[in-house]
């Protein structure tokens, strides 16, 4: 790990053996238990982080509560500013935040960097958002009335996030939150840890030499136990949370129960649909990356592909001749494509998966399995697999967080197609590959892909930051990021302001003293 300048890295970003793993800002608290962050890449320990304990936990909360009564009152483009250094600081820091990414969760360098890169993009993204935290006039049918729609600022926005994207979803939510005049507790994935440190340790800084109170920005640590504490919590007006649909159904209940809104990123089931016009060049990246991408451990990673069979023969030899090239082995190496899966768990998520899809009937074209031996102490690498299997097997319904990539035929219509891409119980990201403008355009209608994004000649995985993401059906429903995914972070307000001299009812009704 040396020769990659990670103990540099960690240096940078203030990360120490053991870390406090509680903080509301500049403040940190320590508790007894902690959690041991192993890097997936060589399964060296990398640091400690300290469980928030139940009595911390009160005292973030005092502190958030309190900052929220102040925050909200600095004007948005104010907040914004802050926001804007907050984007610089982490201009600074790109290159050890991603290596520390790259190391602590296992996606390529590369990736690490761009996952920074897309805190970037939000944080510029949120400071024009800050002067346009726009409301609307409405025309009220009484004279001398005027009605308004006003945006106001939220509260407390908690966030719980998967370790799969360990630093970006956190800046999703907090960078919107932060202009909109929430404060943010975040509690990360107990899988990344140390991550949530160095954000703090980054954030914790700009807050300072701003003069900022305490509360503004909070982290606490742990596994369920702790997001729980927070799902529970009636001073927390919102939650998002990002994980699997398991987690998903589970926090949205509990925030339900108590009137909270919930924000759901959760599972995908992502495919992309190759029509006969479909161009290879274009197809074979990007099914590759969307498969293998990250080791297959993205929401929005490609699980299935759903060609015509007219092309299959020639789309499945070109995908499988692919796969020979792509390289295994420590993310932190720009030569190589695909690192490790999160975890010893996930390996074996993965190799059940496979084994199941067998027994189901799948054929296996590319065999998966465990890569051993030099460089792979971790335990954690596998070979990305390839098989040719059906829509409705239950392997196939579900998601399965490795690089495992469906292969099926579709014969007639693009409807057949779509109708194939649909027929999951998760909704977040599919494609179409063709030149068929009809196609295309089918693909997209009411009638197309159900879900929160669907994409024309590009691959499922790899969003934007400009628009609105996320998805349907078990995925959640959620939507962040951008477009006008603000909204849900600020209370909408309706206004009726009378300046006549007269007191005229709605709807016309009489009312006489
Ligand atoms: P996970 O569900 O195991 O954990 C996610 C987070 O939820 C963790 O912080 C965990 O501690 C917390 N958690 C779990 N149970 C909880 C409970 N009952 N109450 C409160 N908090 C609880 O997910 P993971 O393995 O970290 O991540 C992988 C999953 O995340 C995949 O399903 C992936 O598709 C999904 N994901 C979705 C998106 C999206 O935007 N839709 C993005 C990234 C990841």
């Amino acid at each position: 790990a040396t020769s990659f300048g990670i103990e540099k890295a960690l240096e940078q970003l203030g990360i120490k053996e053991v870390n406090p793993g509680t903080s509301t800002g500049n403040e940190w608290f320590s508790g007894a238990e902690t959690i041991s962050s192993f890097s997936p890449v060589d399964g060296k320990l990398i640091g400690k982080v300290t469980v928030t304990t139940k009595e911390d936990y009160e005292k973030v909360m005092e502190s958030a509560t309190a900052a929220f009564k102040s925050f909200r009152t600095i004007p948005a483009p104010q907040r914004g500013e802050i926001v804007r250094q907050f984007g610089n600081k982490l201009r600074e820091l790109k290159e050890p935040l991603g290596k520390l990414v790259s190391y602590e969760m296992g996606k390529s360098l590369q990736e690490g960097y761009g996952e920074v890169q897309e805190m970037i993009d939000i944080c510029d993204f949120a400071v024009g958002l800050s002067r346009q935290l726009n409301g609307q006039t409405i025309p009220s049918e009484r004279p001398g009335h005027v009605m308004r729609e006003q945006w106001h600022s939220l509260g407390v926005v908690g966030i719980i996030s998967a370790f799969n994207f360990p630093v970006a979803v956190w800046a999703w939510n907090t960078a919107l939150a932060w202009v909109c005049g929430d404060v943010c507790v975040w509690k990360a994935s107990e899988k990344a840890p140390l991550c949530s440190v160095a954000c703090q340790n980054i954030i914790a800084a700009v807050l300072k030499e701003n003069n900022l109170p305490e509360g503004i920005s909070c982290i606490i640590n742990g596994d369920y136990k702790v997001g729980e504490m927070m799902t529970s919590d009636t001073r927390i007006p919102l939650v998002s949370a990002t994980g699997s649909t398991r987690m998903g159904r589970i926090v949205g209940a509990q925030v339900a129960q108590r009137f909270g809104k919930s924000l759901l990123e959760l599972g995908g089931n992502n495919a992309i649909i190759i029509t006969p016009t479909a161009d290879l060049k274009v197809v074979v990246p990007g099914a590759v990356f969307g498969a293998v991408g990250t080791a297959g451990q993205r929401c929005t990673s490609t699980r299935r592909l759903i060609i015509h069979e007219s092309v299959y023969n020639k789309v499945r030899d070109a995908i499988v001749g692919a796969y020979g090239q792509i390289k295994i082995g420590n993310p932190l190496d720009e030569n190589n494509h695909v690192g490790p899966l999160i975890d010893k768990d996930a390996v074996n998520m993965y190799l059940n998966a496979i084994e199941k899809a067998k027994a189901e009937g799948g054929k296996v074209l590319i065999e998966g399995g465990v890569v051993e031996g030099e460089g792979f102490e971790s335990g954690c690498y596998v070979k990305p697999a390839i098989i040719e299997a059906e829509n409705h097997y239950e392997i196939v319904q579900h998601e399965t967080f490795a690089p495992i990539l469906y292969l099926m035929k579709y014969s007639g219509d693009v409807e057949n197609a779509i109708d194939m891409q649909n027929g999951v119980a998760q909704g977040l990201s599919s494609a179409i590959m063709t030149n068929e403008m009809k196609e295309a355009e089918k693909f997209l209608s009411y009638a197309g892909s159900d879900c929160g994004i669907a994409n024309v000649n590009i691959g499922t995985s790899g969003a934007e930051i400009g628009g609105a993401f996320g998805g349907e059906k078990e995925t959640g429903g959620g939507r962040e990021s951008g477009s006008d995914a603000w909204k849900v972070y600020m209370r909408r307000q309706t206004n009726t302001v009378n300046y006549s001299d007269e007191l005229p009812l709605a709807q016309g009704i009489k009312f006489d003293l």
